[in-house]
Parts: structure tokens; C-alpha cells; sequence
């Protein structure tokens, strides 16, 4: 298998080579060249598979750069009920009839990045380790992401995570479950300033190429194909618990941000996984539902971004889109880099033709929206009816999926956090605290252990002779 980029760039890659990689050198996004089909002898057989099973054989669809035994071994370690808790690793919980919940938030740090991020670091190490490289990982968070890549390569061997946040600005729990970590390869550098100033410093550093080459810097953001990748394989697993035959269809409801997480949906049902339908489920930050309901794809400025109680979700622009936009233009480089290069970064905006609009259906793609109103009320109507408590961002997903059955058809939602992580508005919602993972080590007293982080000034000559003095330990 060999990936191209989504702006016309033909070269063919294989997978180590885009690995450590983020955007394409054209400014694309990888893609393999083709999906492979799964055909219903092959669906079959991956009913009876453990997840980790399961998982490597669908990776090796995508990677034959890795010796199989290897990446079994891979596959074995990462997806381990020690790790998530439970046998099935992403369980599914019914709510009413034809609706479920599927749970990818059991890992490490309570949201479902942890499925793809402990993937990535185990990959890493290899891939490093097989070159005889060393890579620094640098990194802007606002909360979930940056938690997520330093629990998944903490102690692993030749990776450093320089993770940069906003001074005092994450949740306290955010904070406590970054900034206990003692592992030496760790660093969490609090940044003076807000999220965009740590992002505008990860950039200022990434565009400086020769420290970026001399230092070996690299990052994990939503656009690494492997984190997409490694979000397939809970499609296809959610699938399998749902249904008894490959003659039934199911729809999954995701909580949709910078359009990772859906964008994997998207890739298993282009692989014959039988999807009905694909609901992208947004917060008061639109853009997604805005596209879905009238072909324009408008990027929000810093003051029309707001901050909500679903704040993984309080996005300006959905990084990942790109890839579905490159297969709906049936996989026309040079017209998605006018849509993303031309139009989006000049004006903001672009509009697809009614013509390219028109197939949208095709792909199965429906969407909606929700509300902190709306978030309340679905936190408050779980727990009353089900004894459940949700988080803000699976509640906005519930919210949109019960708008969008289809009778006879299960209703997937993905479960991407869990409520012990946004426990103030699930107080707001029901008057109790959520419950801690009892799976999880360590989650008692947390905030309560020493804490481990630099505070440094919104500068980027301050990040970079940090960087420079602790990238040899
Ligand atoms: C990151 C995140 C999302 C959004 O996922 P995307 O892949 O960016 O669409 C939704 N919910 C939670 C809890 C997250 O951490």
C-alpha cells in the first residue's frame, strides 16, 4: 500500500515514510492510493476476532513496511484489557431500542484519542528504534490531546514530548493528569498566554526549518494518517457487536471536531463496511454542520471560535475534512488544492458546486448540531432514564443521533470522553459528581501529587533554547 497527498502530489510514499510525518510536502494530506475492499467471507471471519486481532488485520491492509509478526506484536501490546478495562475494549451500551453507545474512552486519559495515540507511541518507538532515530515531539494543548500523547509515549525510547499549554487554563483535572507525570522523556512547558499563542509558538518553531531538522522536531496532530488508521478498527468492531449478519446495516453518530474521528468512519464504510449512514455531530462550532447543509465550508475567526462546554469540539476549521472533500471531488488534486489552498486561505471560504453537492448522500453523510442547552438537558434525560451519566461531547452526539434513526437500522453513538472529565458540567446537569474509572491507576488523589512543568513567556526563542538544552537527556 503507498499514500499520496490530497493536493495533487502524486509521489507514492509507503507507510513508515508518512509515519513520522505530518502534512504531505505540497501542504496535502495523506491518503493510500486506493481503499481495500473487504468482501463478506473476510467480514465473516473478523466477527470472531479479539480486538487486537482484529485491529492487525486491518492494519496490514495499510502497512506492508512492517514485518507481520512485528506488527502483531504491536497491535497485542497497545489493545489490552490491563489498558481499557474491559475484554471487548470499546464495549457497546444499549440506551433505548436501536440506539447505543459505543465506548472508545476507557484508555489512560478518559477520551477516545487514547484508542489512536497509544498506537502511535508504540509505532514510534519501533520505527525509531529501528532507524536508530531520535524525535522530539512538539506539541500546543488546550487539554485532551496533549494528555493523550504524553500518556501514550511516556518512557518509550527515543521520543521526547515537549507539550505546550496555557498557564492555569486547563480544567484542574487536565492539569493534574499532565503535570504528574514524572517520566524524564516528558515536559510540559506552561506557556503565558492562551491556546492560540502555544500554537502560533509550535508553528513559529515548526517553519523554522533547519532547527526543526537540527533538533529532529515532530509532531502527533489529528492529521497523521496512522491515528486515522488506527480509528478504523473500532468501526468495524462497534459493527460486529451490533449486528448478527453482514446483511445488516448500522449508522454511527460521532462527536465531530477537526473531523478525525468521522473521517475514519468514512474510510470503513469506502472499504465495504456496511454503514447506512455517517451523522457528524457538532457544538455551537458549526463549520461541519454548516457544510453538510449547504456545500460551504467556512473557516471561523479566533472571535467567532467559542468556548463551550464540549471544548474538544470548539474548532475554527476541521483539519481532516480535506480527505473526505479529495474522494467527493472524486480524488481531484488539483481541484481540492484550489478549494483549500486558494479559496480557503485567501477568502476563508469555499463553496462545492450543487453538482459536487449533490453526491454527498452517496457517502452516507448527515449532520447536526447542539447546544450547552441542549448538552444539559440529554446529561440530565441520561442519567434520569438510563442511570448513565454521558460527558458534554457524547451528549451533543446523542442529542443529533436521535434526530437522524432510521427504524431498524442501530444507531451507533461514539462515546469520546468520559463524564469524570468534565465533571463541572455534569454537576451543572444532574447535581452529582461523575464517578472515576475504578480500571484506571492512579485517578484517586490525583490532584493531589506533585506536579512536574515549567512555566515559560509566550515567546518562541524561550521554547526553543528550552528545547535545545533538554533534547539530549
Ligand atoms: C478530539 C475530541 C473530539 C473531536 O474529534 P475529531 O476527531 O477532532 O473530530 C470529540 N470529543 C472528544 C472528547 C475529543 O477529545
Amino acid at each position: 500500500m503507498k499514500y499520496i497527498s490530497t493536493r495533487g502530489d502524486q509521489t507514492q510514499r509507503g507507510f513508515s515514510e508518512i509515519l513520522l510525518e505530518g502534512l504531505a510536502p505540497d501542504g496535502g494530506l495523506y491518503l493510500p492510493t486506493s481503499y481495500p475492499k473487504i468482501d463478506d467471507a473476510t467480514l465473516s471471519k473478523w466477527r470472531g476476532l479479539s480486538y487486537a486481532e482484529l485491529a492487525f488485520e486491518i492494519l496490514s491492509l495499510y502497512i506492508d513496511d512492517i514485518p507481520a509478526s512485528d506488527l502483531k506484536a504491536i497491535a497485542a501490546k497497545t489493545y489490552t484489557k490491563a489498558v481499557y478495562g474491559f475484554d471487548a475494549i470499546v464495549p457497546l451500551k444499549k440506551l433505548e431500542d436501536g440506539v447505543y453507545l459505543e465506548a472508545l474512552s476507557n484508555g489512560p486519559t478518559l477520551a477516545f484519542k487514547d484508542m489512536a495515540m497509544q498506537l502511535l507511541g508504540n509505532l514510534f518507538e519501533y520505527e525509531l528504534g529501528r532507524r536508530g532515530e531520535q524525535l522530539n515531539i512538539l506539541g500546543a494543548t488546550s487539554g485532551d490531546t496533549g494528555s493523550a500523547a504524553e500518556y501514550a509515549m511516556r518512557g518509550k525510547h527515543g521520543v521526547r514530548v515537549f507539550m505546550l499549554s496555557p498557564h492555569g487554563r486547563m480544567s484542574p483535572f487536565q492539569q493534574a493528569q499532565m503535570f504528574s507525570l514524572q517520566d524524564p522523556n516528558i515536559h510540559n512547558l506552561a506557556v503565558e498566554g492562551v491556546f492560540d499563542d502555544c500554537q502560533d509558538i509550535v508553528k513559529a518553531v515548526s517553519n523554522d526549518l533547519e532547527f526543526k531538522r537540527k533538533y529532529k522536531i515532530g509532531t502527533v496532530n489529528s492529521i497523521n494518517w496512522a491515528r486515522l488508521l488506527a480509528q478504523v478498527v473500532y468501526y468495524f468492531a462497534g459493527y460486529f457487536q451490533a449486528t448478527k449478519s453482514n446483511t445488516e446495516k448500522v449508522s454511527f453518530t460521532v462527536p465531530s471536531g477537526n473531523f478525525g474521528n468521522i473521517c475514519a468512519g468514512h474510510v470503513a464504510r469506502m472499504m465495504g463496511l456496511p454503514v447506512h449512514q455517517l451523522v457528524a455531530a457538532t457544538n455551537e462550532n458549526d463549520v461541519l454542520d454548516e457544510f453538510f447543509r449547504t456545500g460551504t465550508y467556512r473557516v471561523r475567526k479566533g472571535a467567532e471560535t467559542y468556548e463551550t462546554s464540549s471544548p474538544s469540539m470548539d474548532i475554527s476549521k476541521a483539519s481532516n475534512f480535506e480527505r473526505f472533500v479529495f474522494d467527493l471531488l472524486d480524488r481531484d488534486g488539483s481541484r481540492v488544492k484550489t478549494l483549500f489552498k486558494d479559496e480557503v486561505e485567501v477568502k476563508g471560504s469555499f463553496q462545492v458546486s450543487a453538482d459536487e453537492f449533490k453526491h454527498v448522500p452517496q457517502y452516507g453523510f448527515l449532520s447536526g448540531k447542539s447546544t450547552h442547552a441542549d448538552r444539559l438537558r440529554t446529561i440530565k434525560d441520561t442519567f434520569d432514564r438510563f442511570g448513565l451519566m454521558v460527558d458534554t461531547h457524547t451528549a451533543d452526539g446523542l442529542k443529533v443521533a436521535r434526530e437522524h434513526l432510521t427504524p431498524g437500522v442501530p444507531m451507533l453513538v461514539l462515546e469520546t470522553a468520559l463524564p469524570a472529565k468534565f465533571a463541572e458540567t455534569i454537576f451543572e446537569a444532574t447535581g452529582r459528581q461523575p464517578e472515576r474509572p475504578h480500571w484506571i491507576a492512579g485517578l484517586d488523589g490525583l490532584e493531589d501529587r506533585p506536579k512536574r512543568f515549567t512555566v515559560v513567556p509566550a515567546d518562541v526563542d524561550m521554547v526553543k533554547d528550552y528545547i535545545t538544552r533538554h533534547c539530549q537527556d
